[in-house]
């Protein structure tokens, strides 16, 4: 669908985390939705990948960055300006796992790196790229959340508090930016089958229990969180912001039965 409420007709997106599960998925929902491409991940691949879709008729640019590294962050977001002057849409959706296990045995480095490239990375690149947005009309920011972000977490701990900072900084973001135009909205999602979860869906014990205690018994597919991102960014969405959208089959709401 290009056009209508949920069409993306000629609209510019940059997409980070683009060769990840729910990164691909984006892609491949926002090309059909008739958007123009700027990908980025840390390999070359979204170069090639950028390549292939212009050859398919989508107008894509491909920039690695390592988000991990804040100069790679500020270099990102002027070439993708450069390539998309006029950028309609940021979904910040990179992220890590960060330390596993007991926060109290965490290393400080680990602990660096999963605040600098799930959190402080999408403040400056949010922070280079808003500006540009709202000068221009304005746009749509979507931060891929977790809902490790809202409740207890005793395995990934450090990446659950970087997951309700994000969904803070998309509150304060849209307060921010909101009378210029931005709209900026958080998704969590639940258990999404990608390399990122492969941990969880390795241990079947533990996968059968964390299912059981989902409502709608499964876990979610990376199209199924793509489809949300598309509303967000479309104008179906235009009067939702500062919120943060959780798709996870009613984990969160389940009493545990
Ligand atoms: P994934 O591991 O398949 O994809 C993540 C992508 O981010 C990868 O392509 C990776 O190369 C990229 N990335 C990692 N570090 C980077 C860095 N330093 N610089 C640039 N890119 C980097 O995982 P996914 O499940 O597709 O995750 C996408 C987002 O969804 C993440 O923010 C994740 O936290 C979030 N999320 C995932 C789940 C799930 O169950 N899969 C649940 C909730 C939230």
């Amino acid at each position: 669908m290009t056009g209508g409420l949920f069409g993306l007709d000629g609209r510019a997106a940059l997409i980070t985390g683009a060769a990840g599960g729910i990164g691909t998925a984006i892609i491949t929902a926002f090309a059909n939705a008739g958007a123009h491409l700027v990908i980025t991940d840390t390999g070359s691949e979204c170069v090639a990948q950028a390549k292939v879709l212009t050859e398919w008729g989508v107008p894509s640019t491909g920039i690695p960055a390592d988000l991990s590294k804040p100069e790679d962050v500020k270099w990102l977001a002027a070439r993708a300006l450069e390539a998309e002057p006029k950028l309609d849409v940021l979904i910040c959706n990179a992220g890590i796992e960060g330390p596993v296990g007991s926060l109290s045995d965490a290393k400080r480095d680990a602990l660096d790196k999963v605040f600098e490239v799930n959190l402080l990375s999408i403040v400056a690149l949010t922070g280079a790229v808003i500006p540009a947005m709202a000068k221009n009309g304005g746009g749509s920011v979507i931060l891929m959340s977790s809902i490790a972000g809202l409740r207890g977490n005793k395995r990934i701990g450090a990446y659950g508090m970087t997951k309700a900072a994000l969904a803070q900084l998309a509150r304060n973001l849209a307060v921010e930016w909101g009378p210029q135009n931005v709209r900026v909205n958080a998704i969590s999602p639940g258990l999404i089958r990608t390399p990122l979860a492969k941990g969880t869906f390795d241990d079947k014990a533990y996968l059968e229990r964390r299912l059981s205690l989902t409502p709608l018994r499964r876990a979610g597919e990376p199209e199924e969180i793509a489809s949300v991102v598309q509303f967000l960014a479309s104008r179906a969405s235009a009067f939702i912001t500062g919120h943060n959208l959780v798709v996870d089959g009613g984990t969160l709401v389940s009493d545990g039965n």
